[in-house]
Order: structure tokens, then sequence, then C-alpha cells
């Protein structure tokens, strides 16, 4: 393969696309070398509990946050929240919406021994399986954004069994999308992506549904490990803490990228921006005959994770290992879905003028490879 040298001109500014973790923004870093007098002090006196409190009434403000919701968190990031769902939330039966990576997941986590076997509904890559009420079910869970496929979801309460809770996993979804947080009883993340920190943590927003039924199976007489129980994690929470120590600096770089969506408009601010960048490379796609973008249906394409498949005569690998040469890093496509294709993280943090960059240097690499 030729060395392909992409003009400085034509370069992005920042060369970071990953989908998680993925860029976080110069001025994070300025606020973390700002509270360098948090770092390394006890997460049980004041300074550490306000910066918890601070990153809760953020989440709060950002998403809108219905009356009787509460922003709960705890370390282990989102593959500890499925299984802490198993122990915590599901009572008998969950049904599960399957379409890649991240919702297959989640449905093996809730086919736990002491559940019944979840109700799973699976869709090829690149399109979407849809909830629909079934008797006996009490958790419907799906992924808002399938980060391994780059299709995306409505939220959307499902009026199941009385009680029945409508469980979202917005890991990629959250602070990139706009949504209505009353059409769900628990929308779960963590800050690796629209939030743009380090992993390792988890955060949702629990309905009063979704606390009754936590506080009710915690009271019964099912085994559950205190690092994946719910009711213990919303206890602390209550008093901005959690069970074992927290990385300090994830909750300060978290509370960076809060403060700027929150004071730059919130949810939709965050959302315009990942809309005009999505838009844009997928508008790329469709214009040139040698891509297209992966998702047919372009009402489940996602605006905070663009999948490209390439044409048979242009290696995908090819040209992510050129961009990735000349500092333009993490465009692989997820590793287990095998396709000749390119996939870009378009999250509020990404400049949408980087991604105009990235499209014209994808350009000039295809045609230095052609
Ligand atoms: C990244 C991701 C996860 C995994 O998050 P971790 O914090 O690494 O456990 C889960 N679900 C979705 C949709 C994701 O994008």
């Amino acid at each position: 393969m030729p060395e392909i040298t992409i003009p400085t001109s034509l370069l992005p500014a920042d060369g970071r696309f990953g989908s998680g973790p993925t860029k976080v923004r110069q001025e994070q870093l300025d606020h973390l070398m700002a509270s360098r007098e948090i770092l390394g002090t006890s997460h049980r006196q004041a300074p550490v509990k306000d910066l918890v409190g601070r990153v809760r009434s953020g989440i709060a403000d950002l998403f809108r946050l219905p009356e009787g919701y509460e922003v709960v968190l705890g370390n282990g990031g989102s593959t500890a929240f499925w299984d802490a769902a198993a122990f915590s939330l599901i009572e008998r039966r969950s049904q599960n919406l399957v379409f890649g990576e991240f919702g297959q997941k989640f449905a093996s986590a809730a086919a736990a021994p002491w559940l019944e076997q979840p109700d799973v509904r699976t869709a090829e890559p690149g399109t979407r399986s849809t909830a629909s009420p079934v008797e006996g079910v009490d958790v419907y869970a799906w992924p808002q954004n399938e980060t391994s496929t780059g299709v995306m979801a409505p939220v959307t309460r499902v009026h199941g069994d009385p009680g029945a809770l409508t469980v979202i996993d917005a890991t990629s979804a959250a602070g990139g999308v706009d949504v209505d947080a009353a059409e769900s009883d628990v929308y779960y993340f963590a800050p690796q992506k629209n939030f743009a920190s380090d992993g390792g943590l988890w955060l949702a927003l629990l309905s009063p549904a979704a606390i009754e039924r936590v506080e009710r199976i915690a009271g019964g007489d099912r085994y559950i490990p205190e690092f994946l129980s719910l009711k213990n994690a919303l206890d602390n929470s209550r008093l901005n803490q959690t069970l074992n120590t927290p990385a300090l600096a994830t909750l300060v770089l978290l509370e960076a990228q809060l403060d700027w969506m929150n004071g730059s408009g919130g949810l939709s601010f965050a959302a315009a921006r990942t809309r005009e960048s999505s838009s844009a490379l997928y508008d790329w796609a469709e214009s040139v005959d040698y891509a297209s973008p992966f998702v047919a249906d372009p009402a489940d394409r996602s605006q905070v994770v663009v999948t490209i498949d390439f044409a048979d005569a242009i290696d995908a690998k090819a040209i992510s290992s050129a961009l990735r040469a000349n500092g333009v890093v993490d465009t692989e496509p997820y590793r287990k879905l095998g396709r000749n294709q390119l996939r870009v993280a378009t999250y509020a943090g990404i400049d949408p003028a980087d991604v105009r960059a990235l499209i014209g240097s994808i350009e000039y690499v295809v045609d230095q490879l052609g």
C-alpha cells in the first residue's frame, strides 16, 4: 500500500472520531486542571459529594427531569448496569430488542437463572426490531442507539401489563439525541460517549415506578450482590455518594461537558450539532457512487454513530489505515460486524466542521488509492 499524506489543509483540526471512548474537548481538560484540588481527596467529604451533586443536577437540567424521577449513579459502566438490572429491576421476565451487539449483551444478562427466559426479538444488523406488549413481561428493553451498527430507535413507552417498565440503554444516545425522559422508566448511560468523559460509571434516570420496583425487589427474598443492588445505588446517590470509590477525574470531565451543553442551549443544542454532523456524512455517502449508508431506512439512521459501506472495489480498511497514519483515528467499523465499512461518531463534542474535513480527507484518500 502506498503511503498517503493527506494535505494539512484538508485534515480535521481534531482527528478523534471514535464511538467510545471519544474526543475529550480541551475545555474539559482545562476544567480538570482547574479542579486539581479535588483530585486525590476523599469521596466521603463535602468537595467530592458536591461534585457528584452538581453532576446529578446537571443531568436533571439537561434532561428536563420529569416530576418524581431521580438521577442515580454507580460504578461499573453500562455493562454493570445490565447485571444490576437482572438482579434489581426485572421481576420475572423481560422483552429484549436485539439489533446489534449491545442489545444482545443485555439480553444475555437478562437470561439469568432466577428469571424466566427473556422474550428476545432479533433483527438483522442495519435494521431494527420493535417492542410489543406481552402478558407476563415486566421490563421492555432496547438500545436507543445501537452503537455497533448505527441504528437508532425511538424512545416511546410500551403499554404492557400494569406496572411494566420501559428501560432504555441510552449509553451512546444520551446527550446527543433529544428525548422525552417521561417516555421511559429507566434511561441509563455511561459518560464516555456524548459526555466525552472516561468510562467506568453508569448513570440512570429512574421513574417513580422504577424506584418502586427497585425497592420492592430489594425488600423481597432474592439474593442481590451489594455491587449490583440498585437499591444500594439509589440510597447512596441520594447522599451524592457511590457504594465504592468513583473515578474523580471522570466526574470532573463529565461536569465540564454538562456545563457546556446546559450553557449552550441544552439537549436541543446538542442534538442539532449531532444532526448537522451526521447529515453531512449521510448526504455525502448518498452523493458518491462508491459509498452508501449501511442503514437502508433513513428513519433508522443514527445521528450519533454513522456507518458507511464502501463498494467492493474500495478497501475501507485501507481508508481507515491511511486516516490513522495521518492522525485521524477510530473510523474502523465495529469489529464483529465484519463489513467493508467506516464507522464515524458524530457525538455532541465533535465539531461539525471537523466532520466536513473528514469527508474531504476520505475523498482524498479514495482518490489516492484509486
Ligand atoms: C458503549 C455502549 C455500552 C457499553 O458501555 P460500557 O460503559 O463500556 O459498559 C452499552 N450500550 C451501548 C448502546 C453502548 O454504546
